[in-house]
């Protein structure tokens, strides 16, 4: 039987605006006094008024145009209505007909993941389960929420992890959100369904509840399993656009029923009365497309059309953070060679500590760099992990530490002359296999306390053995 899973991810992130979405209260509410950042609009108590919040707008819009998306110069907000007690006025604020950003994509490793809409809403109130009773927080009731809804492209667990860790990796460089899965500031609702042999679907299904990325990999597994089983057990099939939907106990591992089918019909939406249309004209898009950062996509290749490895050059582009360490430093000398040694440094002995850009001095990085050939690999990662942690001048450490490398040949002879006393067998296998050299080289760095140079100890070594 062959099996093509078809996935859709809904993804929803908080944006880190100071004030929420349709009033003035502040937005933060993680690690914040229950309903204490309220007020009658996030309250939804009759007669108050909601006012969008304008940044909020340009940071959905700026998203989308990351992603790929055409812009509708012309949204609107309309009304979602639902009863839920987190949700204090009986409707959500959402953009369902004409949302800001509409039709982009992301390319994951060649495959094009097609965006159908990222659209801007508020979040609810939060219901807190304890001892049989619910408590509702309404500190995130009207916080700025972008919804970023997928088309069913993808096509693996895996590929959705991508497809989520380069949203985050987007989200974080233009510095909307942290994007954060397992604090709650970026959600994510898989819709899974799977294809059998080219012509039966199985019934759609939604997954609430998953609240790791871990999560939403298992999530996807289990449900794809579990549709092909029901499948072979019942037969049943799609039938509808309707989708079920499931919660993700992740202590079992497993989805379980919630709510059978619901379409948008049920919500009645209409137009939000309370807020004309929104309007961005053609200049406002365009200063907002000249705000961005270069992308991570183009960081990468911009960094490997300077000869870095792809491993090198997508550790570097990771965050806005490490891109722009690098190019800190790049921006002391241009050569290829410089970048490259740079980047083995960062993406070396630099990697195991947390860098601040502040903290770091190009200078040192051209001063190694200029006197690679008198340090071994293994001391030059070193030192500039010393002279990044001490501040101090790599070459004055190297020079109080006595860690020059030691090419006079004199001193060599004389390493040389020890070692070869000391190892008479070793130079007996020498004379038979010249390959055996390594083994004395090694004893000579020995010798020395690695402060040799090893290529001319090396030369000495057989100059002495001929
Ligand atoms: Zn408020």
């Amino acid at each position: 039987m062959k099996i093509t899973p078809i996935i859709g991810l809904e993804v929803h992130v908080e944006l880190k605006t100071k004030s929420k979405m349709f009033c003035s209260c502040r937005a933060d509410h993680f690690h914040v006094k229950p309903n204490t950042h309220t007020c009658p609009v996030c309250l939804g108590l009759p007669g108050a008024l909601p006012v969008p919040n304008k940044r909020a707008c340009e940071w959905c819009l700026k998203l989308g145009l990351a992603l790929n998306c055409s812009i509708n110069e012309q949204s609107f907000f309309e009304r979602k209505n639902y009863f839920y007690p987190d949700l204090a006025k009986g409707y959500q604020i959402t953009q369902l007909q004409k949302p800001f950003a509409i039709n982009g994509y992301l390319n994951i490793e060649g495959h094009k993941i097609r965006i159908n809409r990222a659209h801007m809403e508020e979040d609810t109130g939060k219901s807190i389960h304890i001892d049989g009773s619910t408590l509702l927080d309404f500190n995130r009731s009207g916080v700025p929420l972008v919804e970023i809804v997928s088309e069913p492209d993808i096509q693996s667990a895996e590929q959705a992890k991508k497809y989520l860790n380069k949203l985050q990796q987007i989200i974080r460089y233009i510095g909307i959100s942290d994007a954060d899965i397992e604090k709650g500031s970026m959600r994510c609702e898989p819709t899974v369904n799977v294809c059998l042999d080219d012509k039966f679907y199985t019934p759609l299904v939604e997954i609430k509840n998953v609240a790791s990325l871990t999560g939403v990999m298992n999530a996807i597994n289990y449900e794809i399993k579990r549709q092909i089983d029901a499948y072979q057990s019942d037969g049943i099939t799609k039938n509808s656009s309707n989708k079920t939907t499931r919660g993700w106990d992740a202590d079992k591992n497993q989805t379980f029923l919630q709510r059978e089918k619901e379409g948008s019909a049920d919500y009645r939406y209409f137009p939000e009365p309370d807020i004309p249309p929104i309007i961005f004209n053609k200049e406002q898009i365009e200063e907002i497309r000249q705000s961005f950062p270069v992308l991570p996509d183009e960081k990468i290749a911009q960094y490997k059309l300077l000869g870095l490895s792809d491993y090198d050059a997508f550790i570097l582009a990771d965050t806005k953070e490490s891109a722009e360490i690098f190019d800190k430093i790049i921006s002391i000398e241009s050569s290829r060679e410089f970048a490259k040694f740079s980047a083995n440094l960062l993406t070396g002995p630099l990697k195991t500590i947390k860098i601040d850009i502040n903290k770091i001095n190009p200078d040192y990085f051209k001063k190694l760099f200029d006197h690679k050939l008198d340090f071994s690999s293994t001391v030059i990662k070193q030192l500039i992990l010393d002279s990044y942690q001490t501040g101090l001048d790599p070459l004055e450490i190297a020079k109080e530490k006595n860690l020059f490398q030691v090419s006079d040949t004199n001193t060599l002879e004389q390493f040389a002359k020890e070692v070869i006393e000391a190892n008479p067998k070793a130079v007996e296998d020498y004379h038979q296999n010249p390959l055996a050299i390594g083994f004395l080289v090694g004893q000579l760095m020995k010798v020395s306390k690695g402060s040799a140079n090893p290529q001319t100890g090396k030369e000495i070594l057989e100059k002495l053995l001929k």
